[in-house]
């Protein structure tokens, strides 16, 4: 038996975000770049207050400062942003029990679409899965896009094709997820390989659907020890879910590796002990628990100087 969850509205297309009309009174949750980039006026959005610091990798303490911050009665929050900016927004609605409305601007982290906030926890990343977490409306506008210097756009990008890759091999995996997840890749791919990058938002859609319906595995498990040390998400996936691939025998192992080399990623190199990072990749049950192989911990050791080297 398989269920699947997913925002009540999903609304994409060029222009989707300018077009919708916002409920009045609604709190706005994005970065601080959003005001000097013109983005609030291309929305719209009439009589609203706005949060304008979340931080990258942002904290639970961000959403308690914003929770102590007003005292008013919001109709709505509007998270606009990338993935921090939306995974702060999806707490903070959740803890106020009012409507969702997610707009990404950078499309990589599919939380648009899943049940999945990831806040820093006592400096580590904790991934909170909640049904309450999904948007109740999600908009999908590939305008952002259009400015997005080619650092953010190849690092959201490669998370996108780790999650899809990395989810069509997991053990919760279903042939519902299956069918998006192979879609998913094959949009990101062509539009990574075209330089066609507005089409990366609709793949970025469908590889969060698809593995916010099942999981992601060994890649991004061993991804996260490389983050704490200062790799951006994407960059230490197009390594991790490399090797995670190849120790999978995944069928997405050449895809991935090629795009990889046609992104042009820097080598990755971890400074911690690899018996310290093996650890703590190991407590990483919601990652491996659903790899499609079992990994032990030489196993790991080996993952980890396969990258390294
Ligand atoms: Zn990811």
């Amino acid at each position: 038996m398989y269920t699947i969850k997913q925002p009540d509205q999903i609304i994409f297309g060029m222009n989707s975000s300018k077009k919708f009309t916002f409920p009045k009174n609604s709190l706005v949750i994005t970065s601080s770049g959003t005001k000097s980039r013109g983005w609030l006026n291309y929305l719209n959005i009439k009589n609203y207050e706005i949060f304008d610091l979340v931080e990258p990798n942002p904290s639970m303490e961000t959403v308690e400062k914003i929770l102590s911050k007003y005292n008013q009665t919001f109709s709505s929050v509007i998270g606009l942003g990338g993935g921090s900016s939306l995974d702060v927004a999806k707490f903070v609605s959740n803890k106020l029990k009012i409507k969702k409305i997610l707009i990404p601007t950078t499309f990589g982290s599919g939380s648009e679409v899943t049940k999945i906030s990831v806040l820093q926890i006592d400096g580590k990343k904790t991934s909170f899965h909640n049904d309450n977490l999904l948007a109740d409306v999600s908009i999908i506008d590939p305008y952002f896009i259009k400015n997005a210097p080619f650092e953010i756009i190849k690092n959201s990008a490669i998370d996108a094709c780790a999650q899809c890759t990395e989810a069509y091999d997991s053990k919760l995996a279903n042939p519902y997820t299956k069918f998006l997840c192979r879609k998913a890749f094959n949009i990101l791919e062509s539009a990574l390989l075209n330089k066609k990058y507005e089409e990366l938002a609709y793949g970025a859609m469908i590889s969060g659907l698809g593995f916010g319906n099942s999981s992601t595995t060994l890649g991004h498990a061993l991804s996260y020890v490389f983050s704490n040390e200062g790799v951006s998400h994407g960059h230490a996936l197009a390594f991790t879910t490399t090797a995670a691939h190849k120790f999978n025998n995944s069928e997405f192992y050449e895809r991935f590796k090629l795009l990889v080399k046609k992104l042009n990623f820097k080598p990755i190199k971890l400074d911690q002990d690899f018996n310290e990072a093996t650890k703590i990749i190991q407590l990483d049950r919601k990652h491996l628990d659903y790899n499609p192989k079992n990994v032990s911990k030489k196993d790991i050791m080996n993952l980890l100087s396969i990258i390294n080297t």
